[in-house]
């Protein structure tokens, strides 16, 4: 009941509820401007027609305020609570009624520094300073303007006082929006940071270190969300599971570095053969997978092939004997409504089939 009144009255999403509850908060002022008119009104101060017009203008701009931003019009505006709109106004009318509610306008010193201290929690240090700056020029212009015109009513000792106490309020919320500002951006600025170790560290984790392809892990969770997904929508994906030919006696005869860097070549051959669609993984130590969405056992033939003659192509002549990355792989299609282990075993069946039938070749096993 309660959230359903708050999405009632501030909306759904949660910026725009703050940006609702801060034009309400403003509204406040307005009210307190309503009830200083009403009282001038009340003890002769203000006549019926000065009260009355500053009160309809407060709860226009209330109201105005209030639907422009609910409605979400304003969402797409570089300040989507109107944050500058209403400050201009509320300085603008406080200074106003400053001239109009002369007994009270001490009151109305407060409302302003009320009204410039919205811009704290969201105006950075040159528009709260801007701000500040409106508000001294509006009411000390009305200071002014009133102690040369009317001095009996606004003897200019009062007001150079008046507008001292406004400079210093002034001055004060300005520098404490500035703090506010710094503390802002040091909060944005650490956010950012953890938001980029946070994608360095899921990276580290989703991928092999020798390769940077993407661990066995990772790839089953993948696996496991294309079979989730596909479940809707019944679309076919193959893998092939890749073995690299007796990839002992490479490390035996040329080295474990240069082992390595036999798994990264190959790794970056079968990154440069797959599409961005294909999800491409070490699966062990010389094991690889080639997952491949929306594709047939004969189209993930095709890719094999590929990267087969690619890797025949290539020679890693720095060493003697020169040396010919070979592969055996085994090769399936993903049932609809199968695990992930039971077209993984099948493959694996392939890979067997393949390497005992001599390795150097591709086995497609449909089950
Ligand atoms: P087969 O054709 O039957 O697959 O023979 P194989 O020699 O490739 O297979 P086996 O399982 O006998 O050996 C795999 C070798 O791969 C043994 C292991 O030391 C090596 N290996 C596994 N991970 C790495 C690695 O990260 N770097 C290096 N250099 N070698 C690795
Ligand atoms: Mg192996
Ligand atoms: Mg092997």
């Amino acid at each position: 009941m309660r959230r359903w009144l708050t999405n009632l009255i501030l909306g759904r999403d949660a910026r725009q509820q703050a940006y609702v509850l801060r034009t309400m908060m403003a509204s406040v002022s307005y009210l307190i401007g309503c009830v200083i008119a009403e009282t001038a009104l009340f003890s002769g101060i203000a006549g019926p027609q000065e009260a009355r017009t500053f009160e309809f203008f407060s709860v226009l701009t209330a109201v105005l305020s209030y639907w422009l931003v609910r409605s979400g019009m304003t969402r797409w505006l570089e300040d989507p609570g109107l944050t500058i709109v209403q400050m201009l106004v509320g300085e603008t009318m406080a200074a106003i009624a400053y001239c109009q509610f002369h007994e009270f306008r001490g009151a109305m010193l407060a409302l302003d520094v009320a009204v410039i201290s919205f811009g704290i929690f969201n105006l950075n240090r040159c528009r709260q300073w801007m701000m500040s700056l409106y508000a001294l020029v509006t009411m000390g212009g009305v200071m002014l303007w009133q102690s040369l015109e009317a001095p009996d009513r606004f003897p200019p000792t009062v007001e150079a006082v008046h507008f001292l106490i406004l400079c210093t309020l002034q001055v004060v919320v300005a520098l404490l929006g500035a703090e506010f500002s710094e503390l802002r951006a040091r909060l944005r600025s650490r956010k950012n940071a953890l938001e980029e170790a946070l994608t360095r560290i899921q990276d580290l984790a989703n991928r092999d270190s020798l390769t940077g392809l993407y661990n066995r892990r990772y790839t089953q969770e993948l696996m496991d969300h294309h079979i989730s997904l596909q479940g809707r929508s019944g679309r076919a994906f193959s893998l092939a599971l890749i073995d690299l030919d007796h990839f002992k006696a490479v490390n035996d005869t040329h080295g474990h570095a240069t082992g390595d860097q036999v798994l990264q070549i190959f790794a970056s051959e079968a990154r440069r053969v797959t599409r961005e669609s294909d999800i491409l993984a070490r699966w062990g130590g010389e094991e690889f997978i080639i997952v491949m969405p929306d594709t047939l056992a004969e189209g993930a033939r095709l890719l094999v092939d590929r990267l087969r003659s690619s890797l025949n192509e290539l020679r890693i002549e720095t060493l003697e004997p020169p040396l010919q990355i070979k592969f055996s792989a085994g090769i399936t299609e993903h049932r609809p409504g199968e695990s992930s282990d039971v077209a993984l075993t099948r493959a694996d069946r392939a890979l067997y089939a393949a390497k005992v039938a001599g390795r150097h070749r591709t086995v497609v096993d449909l089950g």
